[in-house]
């Protein structure tokens, strides 16, 4: 095949123990904690779970000690972290039940879902997308991904973000208003899923800003923590 342009190069997170995880589509969960949906001036009545998607080279990887950076991107005055387990698709479907979700997921990585909420709050409450608020470059750092052969299907365990070594969120998993398998099944009745696709099942309260200059840190119970600084 002869490609007109360079084709984009793969986006790979690299697993715990060995390999690399191709990436294909990343979706994200809108409020999935009471106190977040609270925080935001919503109501945390259990209404069905909501989509969003973020491009897949948006992906950054970035596990402790690996010195990753973000830029600070353009367009808002309201950088904002946002610290979510991550659950990545091993095996694909469709229509898929709650009961048998599990088996889908192929492992877990922690994730920072930066959002950009000036742009996103403007949008929201306009009846506009989100894109901009959610959907820019490096809006989805990483750390690395843990097989659920060796970690299990976290149901709890403490969920949690340091900016400069202070606490801004610390929640525990067993908090989510859907559990994993339970966004799994309401997401694959609209979309087949996919080996290699991402889900970013929502953040607790404590969402906040970030400068330039600023690391963030965070965690997640059993899994690799993820570190990266503001450049
Ligand atoms: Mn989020």
């Amino acid at each position: 095949m002869t490609f007109v342009i360079p084709p984009a190069s793969a986006t790979t997170i690299p697993v715990a123990g060995g390999g690399e995880f191709p990436v294909r589509r990343i979706y994200c969960v809108g409020r999935n904690y009471a106190a977040h949906v609270r925080e935001m001036g919503m109501d945390p009545s259990r209404e069905a779970p909501f989509f969003f998607c973020k491009p897949t080279d948006a992906i950054v990887v970035a596990p402790i000690g690996g010195g990753a950076r973000i830029a600070y991107p353009p367009g808002t005055e309201q950088f904002h972290f946002e610290i979510e387990l991550v659950a990545a698709i091993g095996m694909g479907g469709r229509n898929i039940p709650i009961e048998r979700a599990n088996a889908h997921i192929l492992g877990y990585a922690v994730g920072i879902d930066m959002t950009r909420r000036d742009l996103q709050i403007s949008a929201r409450d306009r009846g506009r997308p989100w894109e901009l608020g959610k959907s820019f470059d490096q809006s989805a750092p990483v750390s690395l991904l843990h097989p659920a052969n060796d970690v299990g299907h976290p149901t709890d365990g403490e969920i949690w973000l340091q900016v400069n070594g202070e606490d801004r969120q610390r929640s525990d998993l067993d908090k989510l208003i859907w559990s994993v398998p339970e966004i799994i099944a309401n997401l694959s009745t609209y979309f087949e899923l996919q080996p290699g696709d991402l889900v970013f099942t929502g953040t607790p309260e404590g969402v906040g800003p970030v400068r330039s200059g600023e690391l963030m840190r965070g965690g997640v119970a059993g899994l690799t923590e993820i570190e990266v600084r503001v450049a």
